[in-house]
């Protein structure tokens, strides 16, 4: 396959099937914006680059999603895709796609259609400039509510403040790697996946490029506060200690508090004698502390949680089915065997 390669960039093994670009896409109930998608994605793809496959991770949909892209699929074997076990989140969904990727290049963008697919061509051309990370900016978050907006605002904040590796402004998911970041990422087997953070901290010659947010074309975000929140702690606690510092810079602080007010006492006591008053602050500092200390002892657990997710060494996730695409052999790719062999049962 004849395409030009970037002066400069990575000079992977080329293989003789490898698409130029491979395109993953997470989908979880997306059924109605598949053809628009698709209809969309394949000419600008078609424009910008001399090779590609689209990559559909299913997400354990439960609409007919799948039908819909194996009917593309079967048509095209440009198109595949990924069918999870169970809906295992969105960051975990494009993890599975990196590690199946085959692309020189790969793309990451919603089934929304909220990442504009003729922004592509951009993240390619820059791409052949030598960068090897093109990120989307986001120019606006408009819409996004105001409640929501708010709330990211203050996660940034907080994260640059307090994280190992300063994220970039507005930069989500909508994405292009260079198959280099791609395998740097492949290493990085955590669970709690706060992609943000991972692609910041994997690090290479990145540039950013602003795009504006389109609506979401049909359905409704999948992301609620609570899911939200979750992964605002899973990036704050995956990249940062603070939550377990401030236990220390409180406890200190409390410390002087109390060491200075037990010497005012002990003042007062000399000075006028002793009284009995101060049952009411007894009872409020007894409740203030125990309430400070079962909230470290919950962070302290959270990290304790975390911890423990990592060393079972769960499979990330759990490919039910593949679709579509020329036969491969790339299987040593899946990280769990789609069927249990009887070998397989045998050792448990
Ligand atoms: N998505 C997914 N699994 C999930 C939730 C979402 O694969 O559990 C996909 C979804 O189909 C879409 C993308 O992730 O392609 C972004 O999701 P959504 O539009 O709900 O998030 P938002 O745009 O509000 O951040
Ligand atoms: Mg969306």
């Amino acid at each position: 396959m004849s395409h030009t390669r970037v002066p400069g960039a990575a000079h992977w093994p080329a293989a003789a099937s490898r698409p130029e670009l491979s395109v993953i896409v997470p989908a979880f109930n997306e059924g109605e914006n598949i053809d628009a998608l698709i209809g969309k994605l394949v000419p600008v793809l078609e424009e910008c680059v001399a090779s590609f496959e689209i990559l559909f991770v299913d997400d354990g949909s439960s609409d007919d999603t799948l039908d819909r892209i194996t009917r593309f699929a079967e048509a095209d074997s440009r198109i595949r895709a990924l069918r999870f076990s169970r809906n295992f989140g969105k960051e975990i969904a494009l993890a599975a796609g990196l590690d199946h990727a085959e692309g020189d290049a790969v793309a990451l963008i919603d089934a929304d259609l909220q990442h504009p697919p003729e922004i592509l061509k951009t993240f390619v051309a820059r791409w052949r400039e030598g960068y090897e990370m093109v990120y989307g900016q986001r120019i606006d978050r408009s819409t996004d509510g105001p409640f929501r907006r708010w709330l990211t605002e203050r996660f940034y904040r907080l994260f640059r403040k307090f994280g190992e590796i300063p994220l970039p402004e507005g930069a989500g998911d909508f994405r292009l790697m260079d198959r280099k970041v791609v395998m740097a990422l492949r290493k990085l087997g955590e669970r709690a996946r706060f992609s943000k953070g991972l692609y910041a901290w994997v690090g290479f010659r990145s540039v950013g490029v602003p795009f504006e947010v389109q609506e979401r074309l049909h359905g409704t975000s999948k992301w609620g506060l609570q899911k939200l929140t979750r992964f605002a702690f899973d990036g704050l606690s995956s990249f940062s200690t603070l939550p377990l510092k401030l236990a220390t810079y409180l406890g200190v602080g409390i410390s002087i508090f109390a060491i200075t007010y037990a010497l005012a006492i002990a003042l007062r006591t000399l000075v006028w004698g002793s009284d009995v008053p101060g049952f009411p602050t007894l009872v409020i500092s007894v409740m203030f502390f125990s309430g400070i200390q079962l909230v470290f002892l919950g962070i302290i657990g959270e990290y304790i949680g975390r911890i423990f997710a990592e060393v079972k060494r769960r499979p990330l996730y759990i490919v039910a089915e593949e679709i579509g695409g020329e036969p491969t052999e790339q299987a040593e790719a899946t990280p769990v065997p789609i069927r249990a062999t009887p070998r397989a049962r045998a050792n448990p």
